[in-house]
């Protein structure tokens, strides 16, 4: 009896989770859907009176609009899929990886980054494991645009049988309204379209599914660390550093 109570909990509060995220979705493409309504309206319009111009700049900021829809959906397919969660990942070839993918933006960053981490093997996909860092230090380097002196930490250690990543930034850190926010999914500080608001939401998500977790840090001296534990994929492989 004690078990399918839990059981019934748990389907409770997934259901709870999917009623709160179908109206973030639901809320979220509404919005480029209103204005895909009233931007191909528009545009009819102009192209009867031969305005091309505009009717062609209309068209772009629909395109646009699309790209972004289109995120949208992908974040949330790889939020949803849930088939590779027995992976390992390597954290040095992860790390590797991000800042491959991060490239173009840290050619005009004068970035100093410390790696202070071993080459660990952890219990999770590597794409996921890439997704996950992506995101972390995607927002780093946000953060740290008006910093003249931008540096990132990249500090591992093994705490109860988990491997942390400690990422921190010496950028413009969070204000304590913003930080009681940051894991709401579509909260974004960012103008425009640059953010999502989706990459610590799917973060988090995709650590637990794992057994690990993703936490927050405001340091003193400033800046900002986000502290990812990941499960060692073979626990007895406990060499810090
Ligand atoms: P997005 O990057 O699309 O805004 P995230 O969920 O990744 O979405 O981040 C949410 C918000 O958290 C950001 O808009 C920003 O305000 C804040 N944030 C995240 N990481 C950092 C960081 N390293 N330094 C300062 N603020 C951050």
């Amino acid at each position: 009896t004690l078990r399918r109570a839990q059981d019934e909990l748990v389907q409770a509060g997934k259901l709870a989770a999917i009623g709160q995220m179908s109206t973030s979705i639901a809320h979220e493409l509404n919005q480029p859907l209103a204005a895909l309504r009233t931007l191909s309206g528009n545009t009819v319009r102009f192209l009867e009176r031969g305005a091309l111009d505009t009717a062609s700049a209309n068209l772009k900021t629909i395109n646009e609009l699309i790209d972004r829809m289109g995120r949208i959906t992908a974040s949330l397919r790889s939020f949803a899929r849930r088939g590779d969660d027995q992976g390992e990942a390597n954290l040095g070839k992860a790390v590797d990886a991000t800042f491959q993918i991060l490239g173009s933006r840290l050619e005009t960053l004068p970035l100093t980054v410390h790696r202070h981490f071993s080459s660990a093997q952890l219990q999770i996909d590597q794409t996921r494991l890439e997704q996950i860092l992506v995101n972390l230090m995607g927002n780093a380097l946000d953060a740290m645009q008006a910093q003249p002196a931008p540096e990132l930490w990249l500090e591992g250690d093994v705490a109860d049988g988990k491997y942390r990543l400690r990422v921190r930034d010496n950028g413009h850190g969070i204000d304590p309204e913003t930080r009681k926010h940051l894991f709401e999914p579509f909260f974004t500080t960012k103008p425009g379209e640059q953010g999502l608001g989706l990459g610590l939401t799917l973060s988090a998500s995709l650590a637990a599914a794992t057994g690990g977790n993703l936490a927050v840090e405001h340091p003193a001296s400033g800046g900002t660390a986000f502290v990812l534990s990941l499960p060692l994929a073979s626990p007895q492989q406990v060499e810090s550093k």
